[in-house]
């Protein structure tokens, strides 16, 4: 276990933004994780990182980023409906996908392709295609950084919510999530109603449905519809769809009549920051390197050489447009760091 001293994070953020940080150092065993959490360095200030991919760096990081490469995938118990999965937090969430998928345990296969690592999964309550985390989330292992001590949460005390959690807010950087234990269907309950699966299942000419042919055809259309940060530098969806009370929504839908909605519950009304993007004229707008993706205005890029406070700034103005022309302020999903 080496710290490695101005380290650059370039092929560490999917992103791409080339900034160093001041210490690196990767931890594969809980032990080596306590002992680099311990070390007395210039800073005190450590990050943890898995994939990189909801993460912008404005400028070079100064403290100790911490690679967490803790792996290893394990069934630890089942009942008559029910795999529980017990998941490292190194491990890539795709692999961990396909793993369940190949052992026909079912839940996962509309969460395919997300990139980024099973340890930040929880941290936003990832989700795509009509399914979140938190349907098959069983409970967690964190380490407080503080104390050294490892709890154990349920999914009452993460605190669940639209890309949120428990550690984005109230326990922000307070705890290392070790692993995560899933709870996997012995028998799949389909999931197709989301998006275009069922016509990309007709395309593909699915007879029986199943949790590998849904699988298929997500990975069929993120790869059609979304950049690939191999290609193009980006951190998927940038921003969160708005939620906005239906007497807002009554006001605003007067005035724009086609704006797309969807019902949260009868007081509030969830709009897809997409459209209010496209609509201020950001759709496929480039200035330098930093951009807004051609087809999905809710994707921020770097073409090649853009710094993360380009990046940043982009991200500022059109926060002011949207605010501007429809009173509604939208809200980063991506950590900025
Ligand atoms: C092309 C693309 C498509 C995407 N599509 C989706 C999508 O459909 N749905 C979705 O929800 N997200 C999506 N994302 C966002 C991203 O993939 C997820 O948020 C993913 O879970 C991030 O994982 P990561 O390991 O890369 O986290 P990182 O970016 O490394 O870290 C994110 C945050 O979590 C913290 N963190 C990471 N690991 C730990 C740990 N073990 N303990 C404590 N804190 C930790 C970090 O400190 C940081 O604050 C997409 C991203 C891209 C690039």
């Amino acid at each position: 276990m080496t710290i490695l001293p101005d380290f650059s994070l370039k092929h560490y953020n999917t992103f791409g933004i080339d900034v160093n940080t001041k210490y690196f150092a990767a931890f594969s065993t809980i032990d080596e994780l306590k002992e680099l959490l311990d070390s007395q360095l210039s800073t005190n200030t450590k990050f943890i990182l898995g994939g990189g991919s909801n993460i912008l760096f404005t400028k070079n990081f100064d403290g100790l980023v911490l690679k967490n490469e803790l792996k290893g995938i394990e069934l630890v118990n089942e009942d008559a409906n029910h795999f529980y999965v017990k998941t490292f937090a190194g491990e890539n969430w795709h692999r961990f996908v396909s793993y369940c998928i190949q052992h026909n345990y079912a839940g996962l296969e509309n969460l395919s392709l997300i990139p980024g690592n099973v340890g930040a999964s929880p941290m936003q309550n990832i989700g795509a295609y009509g399914v979140e985390i938190k349907d098959v989330f069983e409970s967690l292992e964190a380490l407080k950084k503080s104390g050294k001590t490892i709890h154990n949460f349920s999914a009452k005390d993460c605190e669940f919510g639209y890309r949120e959690s428990v550690f984005k807010r109230k326990y922000k950087d307070e705890f290392v999530i070790l692993n995560v234990t899933f709870r996997l269907n012995k028998v799949p309950v389909f999931n197709t109603s989301y998006g275009a699966i069922e016509q990309e299942l007709e395309k593909m000419k699915v007879q029986e449905l199943s949790i590998q042919a849904i699988s298929q055809a997500v990975i069929n259309i993120r790869s059609s519809k979304l950049p690939n940060p191999k290609q193009i530098g980006n951190a998927g969806s940038f921003f969160k769809n708005p939620t906005i009370s239906f007497t807002e929504y009554q006001t605003l839908q007067q005035v724009h009549t086609l704006m797309p909605h969807y019902k949260v519950d009868d007081l509030h009304i969830k709009v897809p920051a997409a459209w209010l993007i496209e609509q201020c004229g950001w759709k496929g707008y480039k200035n330098g390197d930093a951009g807004v993706h051609i087809n999905q205005p809710l994707v921020l890029v770097n073409y090649a050489n853009a710094t993360g406070k380009e990046i940043y700034n982009l991200s500022e103005e059109i926060k002011r447009s949207v605010q501007n022309k429809f009173g509604i302020e939208l809200e980063r999903e991506v950590n900025i760091i």
